[in-house]
């Protein structure tokens, strides 16, 4: 397809949700497809909500995804100029006019009809009194053809539109000569040359108006696509309070780019049953046609699985360089790479959904000190254990190898010598004493990583903590 060009033009009000980041990952997808550009506008025109931090978000959560741009970061707020000189033109042309009804007299005539049960738009007061730029505080309304139908073929949901009787003359600058969202959008679409704007399915409607904008400012509207919303689980509409939502947060709780960028790209589009992407393909395999028009179910068990998935498959050094600051999160110091590290972090990843998952599980090698989990230490750390914890404690202080095959040998000899008793019976109370919890990697891996001098230390420790509660 020729000429591609999309944008990703996000308002910098909040974080980078996951539904936005999917309308961004859709554009430049699609862009890179199709060998386009791809741009980032930054739709800061509402300057009581924009914030710099909000901006920053939007950024960061955009570069660790990988979603990068041909153009940008645009600002809206730079497009002042063209914006002011496009209602001026429709001024002066007459396709749009001044209007002085104020918002109390708006929001009456508003409630009347509502009252004779009919729907309200704006009902035209203003649009044949020909009022001039010294008419006092007035907003510009554009002036619709009542007759025109205002449809498209969107790339989605098939043909769209509304008939203009529906919308109505609806305002492009307010009061304070601020140029409204409808027109500052379809000023920049036009400006930047945007042939495909891709976008959530909550802007269907102003679709209709910006279609009536594109034509009084004498431009084609570039092809739309309007993607379904993400509904939560249980097919109730996400909410910041129940989802976690934040592109960041989800890195800060240490899912993989990929990871999250794969299970981005499948909520509301497929590929047969394909369910592994790589960033690549993404890029060669989407397309607008397999978007689904029925809102999009997020899953996120569907998210843990290819996080491990990826988690499994990353080279061990690369994931180890993206553990250490979880590590050192955990440990509240920095951590360095340890041979015994490297081994241990195989085991780990086996069984954990995120780096911080594995830094946490991880913990215990970082800190002088365990803590016991409340349920492990009263199923596990009885007094039924003490005698052979202390017998396990001697042979292991003087064990001359400290790998798991000489540790296991230890192991066999401390259990023949406590009467053949149970794997489990030993190496529950001795994983309570090394980690705080009960479930870890194998025993004698988790002894090894943890080294001779800690392993006996902590097995004395739990020992001494069993007698005291014994006595
Ligand atoms: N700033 C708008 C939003 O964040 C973008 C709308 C559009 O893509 O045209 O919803």
């Amino acid at each position: 397809m020729a000429g591609v060009r999309t944008r990703f033009a996000p308002s910098p009000t909040g974080i980078l949700h996951m539904g936005s980041a999917r309308t961004a990952l859709f554009n430049w997808a699609f862009a890179r497809r199709h060998g386009g550009q791809h741009a980032l506008r930054i739709e800061d025109t509402d300057r009581a909500r924009s914030t710099e931090a909000s901006e920053r978000a939007l950024l960061e959560g955009l570069d660790w995804l990988g979603i990068d741009f041909d153009q940008g970061p645009l600002r809206q707020s730079d497009g002042r100029e063209r914006h002011d000189s496009a209602v001026a033109h429709l001024l002066e042309t007459g396709r749009a006019y001044r209007c002085v009804c104020t918002r109390d007299e708006l929001e009456e005539r508003r409630e009347r009809t509502l009252a004779t049960g009919q729907s309200w738009v704006y009902d035209g007061r203003c649009r044949d009194r020909d009022l001039g730029p010294d008419c006092g505080p007035h907003t510009v309304r554009l002036r619709l053809d009542p007759s025109a139908y205002l449809g498209w073929d969107d790339l989605v949901f098939g043909p769209s539109g509304q008939a203009a009787s529906e919308i109505g003359d609806m305002n492009i600058r307010r009061s304070d000569g601020h140029p409204l969202y409808n027109l500052a959008v379809v000023v920049d679409d036009l400006h930047m040359q945007i042939s495909h704007v891709i976008r959530g399915a909550d802007h269907l409607a102003n679709t209709c108006f910006q279609i009536a904008l594109y034509r009084a400012l004498d431009g084609e509207p570039p092809r739309f696509a309007h993607v379904p919303l993400i509904l939560g689980e249980g097919g109730k509409k996400l909410s910041k309070r129940r989802d976690p939502v934040s592109v960041l947060q989800y890195r800060d709780d240490g899912y993989l780019p990929e990871a999250l960028l794969n299970w981005l790209a499948r909520i509301g589009w497929s590929h047969g049953d394909q369910e592994i992407f790589s960033r690549e393909e993404i890029c060669t395999l989407f397309d607008l046609d397999s978007v689904s028009r029925s809102p999009a179910q997020s899953d996120p068990g569907k998210l843990e699985w290819l996080s491990q998935h990826y988690l499994k498959q990353m080279p061990r050094d690369a994931l180890i360089g993206l553990l250490l600051p979880f590590l050192t999160r955990e440990a509240g110091r920095p951590v360095e790479a340890t041979p015994e590290l490297a081994d241990f972090v195989d085991l780990l990843r086996e069984r954990s959904t995120t780096l911080g998952e594995m830094a946490h599980r991880a913990r215990f090698l970082l800190v002088d000190r365990v803590e016991y989990a409340d349920k492990a230490a009263k199923k596990f750390l009885r007094p039924v254990a003490l005698p052979i914890l202390r017998s396990l404690h001697d042979h292991l202080a003087g064990l001359n190898a400290w790998e798991p095959a000489s540790l296991e040998a230890a192991f066999e000899t401390v259990r023949t010598e406590h009467g053949g008793v149970g794997m489990g019976k030993l190496a529950q109370p001795v994983r309570v004493a090394v980690t705080g919890s009960s479930a870890s990697p194998g025993i004698y891996e988790t002894l090894a990583a943890l080294g001779q001098e800690q392993s006996v230390a902590r097995i004395a420790a739990a020992s001494e903590w069993i007698e005291a509660r014994q006595g």
